[in-house]
């Protein structure tokens, strides 16, 4: 090795592959813009609501007791007997707390750990467009490729209202998506950002895709992400794929504290799966985080005990619902015509009116929600960025906006709505 020659300059930085196709989140992006505009900020979901008192109390009782050390690193004790107890009943069977859980950080980890846990590179991961965007993030960071199938948007008809049931999984591409290498398939339900909640048929159909297809190449095992499980709507089902027939074996549940409680920023998920499956997810677990915060996972099983006792569960999907009448009613008023979701705290609305001045360089519904920014001062996210290149073109029409938010931030929303009736 020669002798470095004064003055030493260091070559330039060059990152991994697997990261080098990544630019910052659509969310990082369009947060970033409304704080820069001082924008109403119906992009990013978070509630900009206070947390409820008694999961607030439990997260501060936690730290005072000294529960700030390491814990497990398959979930604190306390946390993985709540969930245990909380999800048997829901998921009709006796689930061991320390077998067959394992606590995330947030959904987000729980995504990683177990595609990291379930494919091999080379191996397809099947998921819907549009699609929560750290899926294929993390299908390629485990060497694997994402295989897109677009849920088919409804066409709009004059005096119909559109709900997210219209949004329809055609089966048959599904199953012709299904190819040797395919392991693992992606769901959402209750769906972000369509707001879609897969019926028992639906599930039914898909469960019997994978079952037939595992029976003659490898198995394939469903990763079904619900994370917005206790915010739904107009008494629509919330069905489990893990409690239809022989579906047990073949899924992964993912949960999220922080949409349950809305606490966001704790970060505590976790992942309910059978024991081989759990015990893999741990593997990799166990070199990611380690171990999850202490305290909050305590706070998040005392929430799971005290919520139940008051009926919180109830409490918050009525909660979302009254907010999102508010908001579909602000939109509807300034002609956005929108697709009422069943679950999650997301609607899909139409643009295609607007007369937005078109840039070529990027897709259409990101220069619209950068429009709104600037014109309208609220902030949307553009829905292509939860599509593949070839597909963004589906939703180039729509915007997306939350309405996790105080009353007085949609009422707010909705008064500068109004001047979008004046620029169409
Ligand atoms: N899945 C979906 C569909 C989501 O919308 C989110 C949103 N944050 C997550 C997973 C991640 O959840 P968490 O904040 O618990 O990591
Ligand atoms: N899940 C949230 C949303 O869809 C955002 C999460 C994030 O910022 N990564 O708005």
């Amino acid at each position: 090795m020669p002798a470095v020659t004064a003055p030493y300059k260091a070559p330039p930085f060059e990152p991994a592959h697997r990261v080098t196709g990544f630019g910052a989140t659509v969310f990082a992006e369009f947060t970033a813009l409304a704080n820069e505009r001082g924008a109403i900020n119906l992009g990013q979901g978070f509630p900009n609501f206070a947390a409820p008192d008694f999961i607030k109390q439990a997260g501060q009782d936690a730290i005072a007791q000294d529960l700030n050390q390491y814990t497990r690193s398959g979930g604190h004790q306390e946390l993985v007997e709540a969930l245990a107890e909380f999800y048997g009943p829901l998921f009709g069977r006796t689930l061991n707390p320390m077998t067959e859980v394992v606590t995330t950080v947030g959904a987000t980890e729980g995504i990683f750990a177990s595609v990291q846990a379930v494919v091999n590179p080379g191996d397809e991961v099947i998921m819907m467009e549009p699609f929560y965007d750290s899926y294929p993030a993390c299908a390629v960071m485990a060497g694997g490729t994402p295989v897109y199938v677009p849920l088919e948007s409804p066409e709009r008809t004059p005096g119909r209202t559109l709900t997210a049931a219209d949004w329809k999984l055609d089966m048959d591409r599904l199953a012709d998506a299904f190819s040797e290498r395919t392991r693992m398939l992606i769901i959402n339900t209750p769906h972000n950002p369509v707001g879609k909640m897969f019926s028992r048929e639906e599930l039914e159909q898909i469960a019997d895709i994978v079952q037939r297809h595992s029976q003659s190449h490898q198995p394939v095992y469903v990763l079904c992400d619900e994370a917005y499980e206790w915010i739904t709507y107009d008494g629509v089902e919330h069905v489990r794929m893990a409690t239809l027939p022989g579906m047990w074996e073949h899924t992964i549940t993912l949960g999220s504290s922080g949409k349950t409680f809305s606490v966001t920023g704790w970060k505590i998920g976790w992942a309910i799966a059978p024991p081989e499956i759990v015990h893999a997810i741990l593997m990799a677990h166990q070199w990611i985080p380690f171990t999850i915060s202490t305290p909050f996972q305590e706070a998040v099983a005392t929430g799971f005990r005290v919520a139940r006792e008051q009926g919180y569960f109830e409490w918050l999907g009525e909660m979302y619902q009254a907010k999102r009448d508010r908001l579909l009613g602000y939109l509807e008023a300034a002609g956005l015509s929108s697709c009422v979701p069943h679950g999650s705290y997301f609607i899909l609305s139409d643009t295609s009116h607007l007369n937005v001045p078109p840039n070529p360089s990027e897709p259409r519904d990101v220069t619209v929600c950068r429009w709104l920014t600037g014109e309208i001062g609220v902030v949307a996210i553009p829905p292509s960025a939860f599509y593949s290149d070839n597909n963004r073109h589906l939703v180039a029409d729509l915007a997306r906006f939350t309405f996790c938010k105080t009353d007085e931030t949609l009422d707010q929303a909705g008064e500068r709505f109004q001047a979008l009736t004046r620029k169409a």
